[in-house]
């Protein structure tokens, strides 16, 4: 039996798949599956960092070979698909019809399913708020041997706990989203330079209402007067341009590293080429949508730069009262410790709803960055980022965590008993076991 692991490899708990091929068969196929290891999870493409996408069991129904589009109707833009669709495959038909995903997370493969069971949010959360929100229904299979579809108006308990629901309300069958219509795949996108944290929230109030993405790059080794410099990117659908899928060329990471290529003399270096590289003042570009939202697909496996202990994303967001104080600390406490990436990535959510019971974006500043795996990461660093959120009112993201306490977990989310009301006894993950058990 093939195993697999989450996108940070850690923890490294390898999942042995159960696959399943067809939607006809696929609860019975999940059913058996749980019969055998008591409770297992759906896993999509494994692009979710920490243990969420993890089995308590260690047993996982993969879902990847579901990739069938049910049908699309290109003069409204909806589409039904099967849940191992990856966004890839979906943006290949949409976007020489003149359609686009109307949220996106920041990989192309992530599947439908994965996309609705963590309610991704992109570039754009502050005028399309989440993935959630685009969808208009799905069927869910249960372990009882029920199937059935869920929408705002039928079954809206089911239909709220599954979006952002990690997996654990049963098996989405298919599901039926409204894509956005474009003009062009090409993203007319600018960039500037800011020289720390006040500019940052000045360059966003201003220029987030003018544009559909918008996001920033963070120096996190940063300190002093400069703390939390960075580039600002806005974004927005050409007007006029090609309708073209783009084929980059890709690259692999062959293998796993020994040892990860970041330390603090790297990484120090490698933030401080990436900040001088950009001109002060405003760049312009035109690119294509597959360099604007999915630079780090070019780079097959690149998770294992980060070497075999592998590595953990810290994203949490703060509400905008206590945005400024908060991430001024974080990032104090992260440059302090001379770790986390060249990912660093800060972005301001907005504040639209999402259908979802347990979603994690909320109006506010989001803050995510990528840290090397080792052993005191949890206890000191992560600790102290933890102590900082949850004073704040803040949360983490569940997909990309894998040590957020549980005590942590049901404050930010006091929604998880409904969700916990809702949950297939069939399914648990490791997450949850580890979030709502302790
Ligand atoms: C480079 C990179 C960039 C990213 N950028 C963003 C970002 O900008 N915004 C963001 O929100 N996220 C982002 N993510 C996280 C990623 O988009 C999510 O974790 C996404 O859910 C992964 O989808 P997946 O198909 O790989 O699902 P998996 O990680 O395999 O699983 C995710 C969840 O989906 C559930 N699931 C999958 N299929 C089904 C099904 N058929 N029925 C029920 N449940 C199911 C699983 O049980 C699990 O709980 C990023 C990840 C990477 C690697």
């Amino acid at each position: 039996m093939s195993t697999v692991l989450s996108w940070g490899r850690y923890p490294h708990l390898p999942q042995e798949v159960h696959g399943v091929a067809w939607r006809d068969s696929a609860q019975a196929a999940w059913l058996d599956a749980s019969r055998e290891s008591g409770t297992t999870l759906a896993f999509g493409n494994g692009r979710s960092y920490g243990d969420s996408c993890l089995a308590a069991s260690g047993h996982v129904v993969q879902t990847l070979a579901l990739d069938r589009l049910i049908a699309a109707d290109w003069q409204t833009g909806v589409l039904r698909a099967e849940p191992g669709v990856t966004l890839e495959q979906i943006l290949d038909v949409a976007i020489p019809r003149g359609w686009m995903l109307p949220v996106t997370p920041g990989t192309k493969y992530a599947t439908l399913g994965g996309a609705i069971a963590n309610d991704v949010h992109g570039k754009n959360h502050h005028v399309r708020g989440t993935f959630g929100r685009h969808v208009r229904r799905f069927a869910l299979a249960r372990s009882d041997g029920t199937q059935f579809e869920c929408s705002p108006d039928e079954q809206p308990e089911f239909f709220a706990a599954t979006i952002g629901g990690l997996g654990l309300t049963g098996l989405i069958l298919w599901a039926e989203i409204q894509l956005m219509p474009i003009r062009s795949s090409m993203i007319a996108m600018k960039s500037i330079r800011f020289t720390n944290l006040d500019e940052f929230f000045a360059l966003s109030e201003r220029l987030d209402p003018l544009h559909e993405y918008s996001v920033a790059w963070v120096d996190c080794q940063s300190r002093g007067s400069a703390l939390g410099r960075g580039i600002f990117m806005v974004g927005d659908h050409a007007t006029e341009g090609p309708l073209e899928v783009e084929r980059r060329t890709k690259r692999i990471v062959p293998f796993t590293l020994p040892i990860p290529v970041f330390n603090r003399v790297t990484l120090r270096a490698l933030n401080e080429l990436y900040y001088q590289k950009q001109q002060s003042g405003e760049v312009s570009a035109t690119v294509s949508y597959d360099t604007y939202f999915y630079p780090l697909d070019s780079l097959l496996e690149w998770n294992r730069i980060y070497g075999r202990a592998g590595f953990q994303q810290y994203q949490c967001v703060v509400p905008p009262s206590s945005a400024r104080e908060a991430t001024r600390e974080i990032l104090d406490a992260i440059s302090e410790s001379g770790t986390g990436s060249f990912l660093a990535v800060m972005k301001r959510c907005g504040d639209l709803r999402s259908p979802g019971l347990l979603s994690f974006p909320r109006e506010g500043t989001s803050l995510a960055l990528d840290f090397p795996q080792r052993d005191a990461l949890n206890t000191r660093l992560f600790a102290r980022l933890d102590a900082i959120v949850s004073e704040a009112g803040g949360r983490i993201y569940p997909a990309k965590d894998a040590h957020m306490s549980g005590a942590d977990f049901r404050t930010a989310y006091p929604q998880w008993h409904q969700l916990e009301a809702l949950r297939d006894p069939a399914l648990l993950s490791r997450f949850w076991e580890r979030t709502t058990r302790t």
